[in-house]
């Protein structure tokens, strides 16, 4: 023909791991299925297609990671592009949020969400937006997609028009305005989100049952986290591979089910801003850390409880096998125990799990039709009990009599015709037949009516076997019919509930994440942080460690750190090496783990809230996008510079590295100026220009080091952060430290030397020479 199309077959029972590598390789795949039984159609049988799976849009267990969301996002702009509709959705787990966000908030929180396909309308597709931009690379390079940029999907305009997409939704939530979402006068987030609901109906041609409201939030009510925090601190996977190994997550991940696992990373994406939230979740933490008996009961009975967010959506999928059942069940059986072991508890959100409704009829009906070992098809019988269902017992008799019938016939048979070794078999293209070895064939009977000759054998049929298994088979076709028939209508049973389990699964997983931190907290032995107004402007550590690096080292040298009024930005100095990062990022992770409502590894922690935390290093590879080091740098700074506010912490590590010394200085010294005198956030600020020392002449300003012990030729660490400047900075003992040369090192330390007597760098750089 014209226009040959290639095809390739595959087993359909490979069809997962295909799926998988095109899905990774940004191809959308239309699911087509015959769509009526080929026994009973007549002529060539009607096909249709059942389902498109896109990046955003898998529901299979298979392709999804337990503790991870697989989320799809619609972005829809206003006429400038200032503010944003957006709308997210789990299709996996139900969750349908919706924001409306301005331009620059976007990113981060996309960041946050990371989307596996985001929707634009198609005219946005030229746009110069940074999101958008992203896919214009990815297109071109089709092969190797980076985990960085998003997957973009161009939709038709007119399912984000307004019209539309109101109508659709209140149609589909089945209300008659959108008031009860509290989106009825956000027309971005409406707009997207009609034109998500659209895609994913389109998608998927079912009636997606299981998403059944839509959450509006806020960004306003947690704390800011752009991509340069988040990667830096390594939150949730490390620099080096990607991996969550010597990540937060990675040391504070107790939890045992996967929608706690998911909910956690939620929660470290979005640290509180409200003191009486985050208290709510510190009071639980600190309640089941203080009874060891409650802690271990807890955590063995939330070990027994499977993903029933992903279970629930299954089963409104209609994709669900008896084994979800049994774990539905299993599941729901956990919640009374949960319930009688938090009844007389203080915390309120550990109260909450009273409010789960009683699941007894769900769990009665699963626990009485299902069999204790079902298979995982639905069409093969052998799901329901005995004694569930009258018709179905009945045919069970049937075939158990035919059955014991035909083991009559053999030994009636055996007995007429003397042929000891006669029996009767069974296969699926003969049915039954009694077989006959080759030497007894002279005494086969007149009424056997040959069917098949084997090497040493032959098979034979009489009409009485025939007519018996007539009744077996039909039977037993009867019998997988009346099954599938029966799973279905439990499951329509279930269905009912749908609500309500969501409803419970998400009290489980917080249950899941609180009880989490603090076996944490115990094992690791935190503390409860102290939590005050961001206007209390305080922030004191005593004996903090950094909840990573402990976890490596032999030995952790605690620090104490104490950010107010009179100390609003620390200077530090210290010789590579010394620690420096470390007591920074150590600040910084345990600021957000209060924030979160997690213990933190100190012996004790005031900590007023901040509204954003940043975190900007000197000179590092940009490896996604290619800039230069430099660049990247003063991007990173700029744009803490332009968004930090008074009740931010603001992290600065080496700032001014990645340029000439002179200019690296000036810029430095600048931008602590500028945070010292203009911003006013709390802020630690490390350097190797020992100059910037002079800052303390500032009000706010202090001077701090990270001590070391000279003894003969080589220095020691000790990893204390201490008042005061350096003024050495043992760059040349590092060399030593890595294997130099000796000659080369001794070189090191005559130029050292030369460059000690020019002094360059001590010229007038006077702090009170500045003009205010
Ligand atoms: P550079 O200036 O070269 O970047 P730095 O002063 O920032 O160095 P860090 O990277 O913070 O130094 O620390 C170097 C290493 O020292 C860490 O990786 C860790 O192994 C160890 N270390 C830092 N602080 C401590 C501590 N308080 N207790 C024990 N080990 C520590």
């Amino acid at each position: 023909t014209k226009n040959p199309v290639p095809l390739a077959g595959i087993p359909y029972h490979a069809l997962d791991n295909y799926l998988y590598k095109l899905i990774k390789a940004g191809i959308k795949v239309g699911i087509v299925e015959q769509l009526e039984d080929p026994k009973l159609a007549k002529g060539v049988v009607k096909r249709g297609l059942v389902r498109i799976i896109t990046p955003g849009t898998i529901i299979d267990a298979v392709m999804l990671t337990e503790k991870q969301n697989n989320f799809i996002a619609a972005i829809m702009p206003n006429e400038n592009r200032t503010e944003f509709g957006l709308a997210v959705s789990d299709l996996s787990t139900g969750e349908f949020l919706t924001t409306e966000i301005n331009a620059e908030k976007l990113e981060n929180e996309l960041l946050r969400i990371n989307p596996a396909e985001i929707l634009i309308p198609q005219s946005l597709q030229n746009d110069h937006h940074p999101i958008i931009k992203n896919n214009k690379n990815n297109t071109q390079n089709k092969n190797n997609i980076k985990k960085t940029t998003y997957f973009i999907n161009p939709y038709h305009e007119r399912h984000f028009m307004f019209n539309a997409a109101y109508q659709l939704l209140t149609n589909n939530f089945k209300v008659l305005s959108l008031e009860c979402f509290g989106i009825e006068d956000k027309r971005l987030s409406i707009e997207a989100s009609g034109a998500l609901l659209q895609y994913l109906k389109e998608t998927q041609k079912t009636t997606l049952s299981h998403i059944r409201k839509i959450n509006y939030y806020t960004t306003e009510q947690y704390m800011v986290l752009d991509k340069t925090t988040v990667q830096n601190l390594e939150l949730i996977e490390n620099i080096r591979d990607k991996t969550s190994n010597a990540t937060l997550l990675g040391v504070l991940d107790k939890t045992l089910t996967p929608m706690g696992g998911r909910l956690l990373k939620q929660w470290l994406l979005h640290p509180l801003l409200n003191i009486n939230e985050i208290q709510q979740r510190l009071s639980a933490v600190e309640e089941i850390v203080a009874h060891l008996i409650l802690r271990k009961d807890l955590l063995e009975q939330l070990g027994n409880i499977h993903d029933l967010q992903r279970l629930i959506s299954r089963i409104n999928y209609g994709n669900a096998n008896p084994r979800d059942l049994l774990a539905l069940k299993n599941s729901l059986l956990i919640i009374p125990r949960l319930q009688v072991l938090l009844r007389e508890r203080n915390s309120d959100l550990l109260r909450k799990i009273a409010s789960i409704t009683n699941f007894e009829q769900i769990t009665a009906l699963i626990s009485n039709s299902i069999n204790d070992d079902p298979p995982l098809s639905v069409r093969e019988g052998n799901i329901i009990k005995k004694g569930y269902n009258l018709e179905l017992d009945g045919l069970h008799d049937i075939t158990r009599n035919g059955k014991k019938y035909i083991k009559e016939l053999e030994e009636k048979e055996k007995a007429r015709t003397t042929i000891k070794s006669l029996k009767v078999g069974f296969n699926n293209v003969f049915g039954y037949y009694i077989e006959v070895t080759r030497t007894n064939n002279h005494l086969v009977p007149e009424n056997y009516i040959r069917k098949q000759t084997l090497a040493n054998a032959e098979r034979f049929i009489t009409p009485e076997l025939k007519e018996y298994e007539e009744k077996i088979l039909g039977a037993e076709e009867k019998i997988n019919m009346l099954e599938y028939d029966l799973f279905q209508q439990i499951i329509g049973k279930i269905v009912q509930r749908t609500a309500e389990i969501q409803d419970a699964s998400q009290i489980l997983a917080e249950l899941d994440v609180i009880a989490g931190f603090a076996e944490i907290a115990v094992h690791n032995h935190y503390i409860m942080p102290q939590i005050l107004p961001k206007d209390h402007f305080i922030l004191n550590l005593e004996n903090a460690r950094h909840p990573v690096i402990e976890q490596l080292e032999e030995t952790f040298i605690p620090n104490n750190v104490c950010l107010n009024k009179e100390t609003r930005l620390m200077v530090i100095t210290g010789p590579n090496m010394a620690g420096k990062s470390t007591v920074m990022r150590q600040v910084a992770l345990i600021t957000l783990m209060a924030q979160i409502g997690c213990f933190v590894p100190a012996s004790e922690a005031k900590i007023s809230v901040v509204d954003r935390i940043f975190r900007g290093v000197g000179a590092h590879d940009d490896l996604t996008h290619g800039q230069s080091t430099f660049m990247v740098e003063m991007n990173e700074t700029a744009s803490i510079l332009n968004n930090a506010t008074e009740y931010s912490l603001i992290i600065m590590d080496e700032i001014g590295r990645g340029t000439s010394t002179f200019d690296g200085v000036a810029i430095a010294w600048s931008v602590a100026e500028h945070i010292a005198k203009n911003i006013r956030a709390k802020t630690m600020f490390a350097t190797h220009y020992h100059i910037l020392t002079r800052l303390s002449e500032y009000s706010g300003v202090k001077n701090y080091n990270i001590a070391v012990k000279e003894s003969e030729d080589t220095i020691i660490f000790l990893r204390k952060l201490v008042e005061g400047g350096t003024d050495k900075s043992y760059g040349v003992h590092a060399a030593k430290l890595a294997g130099m040369p000796f000659s080369v090192i001794l070189r090191a330390k005559e130029i050292q030397a030369d460059l000690e007597k020019e002094d360059t760098m001590h010229q007038d750089l006077d702090v009170n020479n500045d003009n205010n």
